[in-house]
């Protein structure tokens, strides 16, 4: 069945005798017992619910994939799998990394006696030279946020399964409508839910998706037991946002590149990070391993005073946090997203007081670039 399709009918399971087209909430907390010994499939929604149900079975069909979970958010996603790992394991990572990724890997999983390379994985030789006796997994993001690096999946998955190692994708940028890391040999895919996946800006949710029956399992128990289980309420929302996805995000591509093109022309930029524009380094593994490019781009204005500027004297653009929805957002990396990284490393990194990111959502193109235009050089 073709991607678009699955979209919409996703699980298509029937859990009521009402013939309702739109999947019920059920919220509940408990479900009882026909008998002694007895279950009607849900017992406490803790470890599964009808509606958050139909929704990961909805996830794991559009990742490829045999089981999927739904989190409360993309870190608690990441929070319950860095569960799988134990103290005195290593983990190699994407340097250019979200930064509330980083945050968690420095600050909790660190002191909880695991460590962490963070390396350039869109250079291979790099990544191999991370790894170490005691690296059990390498955790990829591609493309990154914000340098929009692209990391080859399919070379990276060929060394993780030399050395035997876990490999993570978190595919929050591209979602399974453009990339199925799973299909190119990862073993685990994350995503924050709250971006293109529910696709409105009006929730937070977070998966894991498995193609292995046996890390499903492992899985499955750890999510049972930590508990940060997607409400009913939210699993509906992604169930109706998943609906949508196809269409939104073929048309937000298309404004992305038009915009990236546009802004390459401005003399107050100074560059542009799209995967979509042939002369980026990751356009050519784009193709190979990606279906499109995403709506996310990010750019690098002449000056400080010109990024405050924009920032400040947008207004159909919303200065805000995170991405993905309907709605364009732009964001200071600097200050938001990756204030918690250390200037130096951030410096090196490329994120300095001239980068500022965009999420394209589903408005005009010509309303956006009139918007950017108005602020870069209006009164
Ligand atoms: C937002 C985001 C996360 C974290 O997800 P939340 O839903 O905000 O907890 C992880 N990875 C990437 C790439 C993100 O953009």
């Amino acid at each position: 069945m073709d991607f678009t399709t699955l979209c919409v009918h996703g699980s298509n399971k029937r859990y009521d005798t009402t013939g309702a087209v739109s999947v019920p909430i059920f919220q509940s907390a408990t479900f009882v017992h026909p008998g002694v010994g007895q279950s009607t499939g849900f017992d406490y929604s803790r470890v599964q619910n009808p509606t958050r149900e139909y929704l990961e079975e909805t996830v794991a069909k559009l990742e490829d994939g045999l089981d999927a979970m739904a989190f409360s958010s993309g870190m608690a996603a990441l929070t319950t799998l860095m569960e799988l790992f134990s103290p005195g394991d290593h983990i190699v990572a994407t340097e250019d990394l979200y930064g509330g990724s980083h945050r968690l890997f420095q600050h909790i999983s660190q002191k909880n006696g695991l460590s962490f390379s963070f390396v350039d994985t869109s250079q291979i030789n790099q990544l191999q030279e991370g790894i170490r006796p005691e690296t059990k997994a390498v955790f990829v993001e591609t493309p990154t946020n914000p340098m929009m690096q692209v990391t080859d999946l399919a070379a990276v998955a060929r060394l993780c399964r030399k050395h035997n190692l876990l490999l993570i994708v978190d595919n929050t940028f591209l979602t399974p409508y453009f990339q199925k890391p799973l299909n190119l040999g990862a073993d685990v895919v994350l995503h924050s839910g709250t971006k293109y996946l529910g696709g409105h800006n009006d929730t937070l949710a977070g998966f894991l998706v498995v193609a292995n029956a046996d890390l499903a399992e492992r899985l499955r128990f750890l999510f049972k037991t930590t508990g940060a289980c997607l409400s009913p309420f939210d699993s509906w929302l992604l169930i109706r946002g998943l609906k949508t996805l196809p269409v939104r995000l073929a048309q937000q591509e298309k404004t992305a590149l038009q915009i990236a093109q546009w802004l390459l022309e401005q003399d107050r930029i100074k560059a542009v990070h799209y995967p979509g524009l042939p002369s980026h380094p990751g356009y050519e593994i784009s193709l190979k391993q990606t279906s499109g490019f995403g709506a996310m781009l990010s750019f690098e204005t002449d000056c400080p005073e010109t990024a405050h500027r924009l920032l400040e004297k947008v207004s159909l653009i919303q200065y805000a946090e995170s991405l993905g929805g309907v709605e364009s957002l732009i964001t200071y990396p600097m200050l938001q997203t990756h204030a918690d990284i250390p200037a130096e490393e951030r410096e090196k990194r490329g994120i300095g007081a001239c980068l500022l990111r965009l999420s394209v959502g589903l408005e005009a193109a010509a309303d956006l670039i009139a918007d950017l235009k108005q602020a870069l050089y209006g009164n």
